[in-house]
C-alpha cells in the first residue's frame, strides 16, 4: 500500500493534502520519497523558523531525549523556568507570567479562560459576571471548541454548532466600527496584529491603537494572538511592536514557530494590577484553575529555549526585515498583472492574485491551482484564503534560498 492508500483508508480525511510524500528536511530543503527535493517556503506553516533539522535544535532535543524527556506539572522543570525567563525578559519584556500548552488553539483558549476569570473578578455594576471576547472578521484563532467559537469565519464553525457562547466579531481595521461596540458583558478584545489565515492582512496602526483605548476606556483586556506572527516571524520579537510598539497588551498567545516544529504553544498573562488592591491580573489563574499534562515538558522546553535563543543571538528578525525588502522590490520590479498585492509583514508575506487571470477547475480557489503549480516546480507554498499565496520561509532563509524561490515564483506567475 502507498503511504495515499494508507491515509485513505485510515486517518480521517480532515485535511485537503498534496500528494507529497514527506520524508527528510535539511534547511529551507524538503525531500519527498522519490527523492525529489523541494524548496520549502511553507515551513509546517510558520513552524520552522530554523528550517528543517537546524543542528541547534537536534542537539537540544537528542540531549534532553537522553537525560529527562517528561515529568509532570505536578514538580519543578528547569527548562520550562528557564524558556519563561527567556520569553519575558528578552522576547515580552514586560512583566508577566507564561503558561505552556501544545498547541496555538489551546493557548487561545487560556487567553479566553483568563478572560472569564477576569469577569467574575471585575464584574457588571448588577454582579452579573462579564464574560463577552470581541473578536474579528476573517479573524483565525483555532480549531478547540473555545477557539473555533472565537474565530470569526463561518466556514470554520459550519456544522459544528450550537457554539462557545460569549463572541462577537466585528470588522478588522475599522476604528469606526469600535465605536459602540462594547457591552456590559464584555471582558476582552482578542485579535491578531497580522492575520495570518485569514489572507494576509496587517492590522493599522491607527486601529491597533484604538483597540487599546477602548480596552483602557471599558476596563477589558487586550489580547494578542501571536501565535503566527511572533518570535521574529514579523521582523520584530512580536508583531505588535513592529506596528504599535507602545501598547501593552494583558494577553499574548503563540505556537507555530516558538517550537521550531516541536509541539509547544503558551499564552502569557500580564502582572499589571487589575483593582485598587492591587491584584495581578496573572494571579487569577491560581493552583488547580488550568493545566496540560503535557503542557510545558522538559523535552520540549529545552527544543523551544534553543530555538528561541538561535532567533534572539542571530538576530534573525532583522533578517526578516532584510528578506521581505528584498522580496518586496523584486516583485514590484516584475509588474505581473496577475499580483494585485503584497501584504504582510517581515517573512508572513502575502502574495495577492488577480482571481480574473487564473482558470480554476471546480471546488478549487485561485490561490490553490497556484500552489498546485508552484508545487510542481519545485516551490512549497501554503495558501491564506482563496485569493492569496503565503511565503513562509525560515527566519534563517539566504539571500540565495530567496531567489531561488522568487524565479520559481516568476515563472510560474508570468503564465498568467
Ligand atoms: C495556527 C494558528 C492558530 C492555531 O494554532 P494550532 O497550533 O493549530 O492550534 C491560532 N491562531 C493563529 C493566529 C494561527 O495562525
Amino acid at each position: 500500500m502507498t503511504t495515499t492508500e494508507t491515509f485513505q483508508q485510515h486517518v480521517l480525511p480532515t485535511y485537503g493534502r498534496f500528494p507529497l510524500v514527506a520524508v527528510r528536511g535539511e534547511g529551507c530543503r524538503l525531500w519527498d520519497d522519490a527523492g525529489r527535493s523541494f524548496l520549502d517556503f511553507c515551513g509546517g506553516i510558520a513552524v520552522c523558523s530554523l528550517g528543517h533539522c537546524h543542528p541547534r535544535l537536534v542537539a537540544a532535543l537528542r540531549e534532553q531525549a537522553g537525560t529527562l524527556i517528561h515529568v509532570s506539572n505536578l514538580y519543578q522543570i528547569p527548562q520550562q523556568a528557564e524558556l519563561a525567563r527567556e520569553i519575558n525578559e528578552q522576547h515580552v519584556r514586560l512583566p508577566g507570567k507564561i503558561f505552556f500548552s501544545n498547541s496555538g488553539a489551546e493557548a487561545n483558549d487560556g487567553l479566553i479562560k483568563a478572560a472569564r476569570r477576569f469577569g467574575h473578578r471585575r464584574a457588571q455594576a448588577d454582579g452579573a459576571p462579564r464574560f463577552e471576547v470581541i473578536t474579528f472578521q476573517q479573524s483565525f484563532h483555532g480549531r478547540t471548541l473555545g477557539a473555533m467559537a472565537a474565530t470569526g469565519q463561518a466556514k470554520i464553525q459550519e456544522g459544528f454548532d450550537p457554539l462557545l457562547p460569549g463572541f462577537r466579531y466585528l470588522p478588522f481595521n475599522d476604528p469606526a466600527a469600535l465605536v459602540g461596540a462594547v457591552r456590559a458583558e464584555t471582558a476582552a478584545v482578542l485579535l491578531e496584529p497580522v492575520q495570518g489565515e485569514g489572507g494576509v492582512n496587517i492590522a493599522t496602526p491607527e486601529f491597533l491603537r484604538a483597540v487599546a483605548a477602548l480596552c483602557k476606556a471599558h476596563d477589558l483586556l487586550l489580547f494578542f494572538d501571536e501565535v503566527q506572527t511572533g518570535f521574529g516571524r514579523c521582523g520584530q520579537a512580536m508583531a505588535w511592536r513592529a506596528i504599535a510598539p507602545e501598547i501593552e497588551p494583558d494577553g499574548i498567545s503563540w505556537a507555530k514557530g516558538m517550537g521550531g516544529g516541536v509541539p509547544i504553544g503558551a499564552f502569557w498573562l500580564s502582572d499589571r494590577a487589575i483593582d485598587a488592591a492591587g491584584t495581578p491580573l496573572a494571579s487569577l489563574l491560581g493552583p488547580g484553575s488550568h493545566g496540560s499534562t503535557y503542557g510545558g515538558n522538559p523535552l520540549v522546553c529545552a527544543a523551544s529555549l534553543a530555538v528561541l535563543q538561535e532567533i534572539r543571538e542571530r538576530d534573525l528578525a532583522a533578517n526578516a526585515r532584510h528578506q521581505e525588502s528584498r522580496i518586496r522590490a523584486t516583485i514590484a520590479a516584475w509588474q505581473l498583472p496577475v499580483i494585485t498585492a503584497v501584504r504582510g509583514l517581515g517573512l508572513l508575506l502575502g502574495i495577492g492574485l488577480d482571481p480574473a487571470r487564473i482558470p480554476t477547475p471546480a471546488g478549487k480557489t485561485p490561490a490553490l491551482v497556484v500552489v498546485h503549480r508552484l508545487l510542481e516546480q519545485g516551490l512549497l507554498v501554503p495558501a491564506a484564503g482563496p485569493n492569496t499565496i503565503r511565503l513562509l520561509p525560515p527566519l534563517n532563509v539566504t539571500d540565495a534560498e530567496i531567489d531561488e524561490a522568487l524565479a520559481l515564483l516568476h515563472a510560474v506567475l508570468a503564465t498568467f
